[in-house]
């Protein structure tokens, strides 16, 4: 006892002036950290739990919390005798229950364990699925058929889990609660503690005889085919919700959802972004300078453009209403922005590469250099000029 005994205000790091309400949730807080369930072996823990314990105790006692305010320690000192190691202080008269009963009970789980036989009904868990589609299924939706496997109510013995003939008997560890209380007698006095039921791990009920359907456990699994309606305008990503097509609930509650995640497969030609389709088209120098009408892949088939006489390349055409619908409604839908990339010619015949010639002299150009056919602004040294996607994407970002 030579130990010399920190303040109690101290230990909970609160004022001398603090209410009941500060210290309570101060105490908690102590408690929670250093609480021996969360940490396991630790001396240091265990005593500074049972520092925090005391303080508690005797702060939250207007009585006892007037006597150390006057005395300190010496309040306490040779007191009840034989208490325990804590300077003969008797904690036998404090109580614990209220605190730990409902501290405990919400920070450590102790409640939410298993399925308390008390509890009403409550909703099941949900099942989380994913399904590949296509770009076009995305964007005009499509029917799925879905393999399931959904726990369903066993029944051979109806979902109570015993022998048909026979039926689950109340827990007569914990009388039906799901929960048992133990008292525990510490350091610091009498401890309350609750716990899900050892015997019946919280169901508050025992079988005796096991549903051979089942194995005792009331469910049996089936697989089932679920379909699915996908919505026009879905994306990558985006969920679908069956409702109650998840596992059963528990005590008469409904069983919870289905939730189908859709991953859209890419498209060789068409990208998307929310509402709107992209796409480059290529098409020829002779159809960008003379203007000609060109042939454009669209989610609603070929669509015939006319491309303007002086065409640039990289010229952006919008198909208004050719994108993607809306997902809320059908009537709504994006527009597909069209690239237009003039293709230079790779393998040119003797006479078109004349007719090339002799259209550029036409033009008014006169220097050629026919062996320098690289061109100079892209030789090494250069500084590396965007690529053409990168030029697309920033045009469409404004
Ligand atoms: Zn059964
Ligand atoms: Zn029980």
């Amino acid at each position: 006892m030579a130990e010399s005994k920190r303040d109690y205000y101290e230990v909970l790091g609160v004022s001398r002036d603090a209410d009941e309400a500060t210290i309570k949730k101060a105490y908690r807080k102590v408690a929670k950290k250093y609480h021996p369930d969360m940490n396991p072996g630790d001396a240091e823990a265990e005593k500074k739990f049972k520092e925090a314990s005391e303080a508690y105790a005797v702060l939250s006692d207007a009585d006892k919390r007037r006597q150390y305010d006057q005395y300190g320690h010496a309040a306490f000192e040779g007191g009840a005798g034989g208490a325990g190691g804590f300077g003969g202080f008797d904690f036998n008269g404090a109580d614990f229950s209220d605190i730990f009963g409902d501290m405990f009970g919400d920070l450590f789980g102790g409640g939410r364990r298993g399925g308390r036989a008390s509890q009403g009904p409550m909703k099941g868990a949900n099942i989380r699925k994913s399904v590949r589609i296509t770009f076009e299924e995305a964007v005009f939706g499509c029917e799925k058929e879905l393999d399931v496997v959904l726990k369903d109510s066993c029944p051979k013995c109806n979902g109570t889990g015993a022998k048909p003939g026979t039926s689950p008997e109340t827990c007569s560890k914990c009388g039906g609660k799901g929960q048992v209380v133990y008292t525990q007698q510490s350091f610091f006095g009498t401890v309350q503690n609750v716990q899900t039921c050892p015997d019946c791990h919280g169901t508050g009920k025992i079988i005796r005889e096991k549903c051979s359907g089942c194995g005792g456990t009331g469910y049996v699994s089936n697989r089932k085919k679920i379909s699915v309606s996908i919505p026009a305008g879905i994306d990558n990503g985006q969920s679908v919700r069956i409702r109650e097509k998840g596992e059963p609930g528990v005590n008469g509650g409904p069983r919870g959802d289905l939730l189908v995640e859709v991953v859209v497969s890419r498209h060789p030609i068409f990208q998307r972004q929310d509402m709107h389709i992209f796409s480059t088209v290529p098409i020829s120098f002779a159809q960008a300078a003379l203007g000609a009408d060109v042939k454009i892949k669209t989610v609603d088939g070929d669509v015939i453009y006319t491309v303007k006489p002086g065409t640039k390349t990289g010229t952006k055409v919008r198909l208004k209403g050719k994108g993607v619908p809306s997902i809320r409604s059908a009537s709504i839908r994006g527009d597909h922005y069209v690239t237009l990339v003039i293709q230079t010619p790779e393998h040119l015949s003797a006479e078109a590469k004349e007719a090339l010639r002799k259209f550029d002299e036409l033009s008014g150009n006169t220097l050629h250099t026919p062996e320098s056919s690289e061109p100079k602004d892209s030789a090494k040294g250069g500084k590396k000029k965007k690529g053409f996607m990168d030029k697309v994407k920033e045009a469409f970002e404004d």
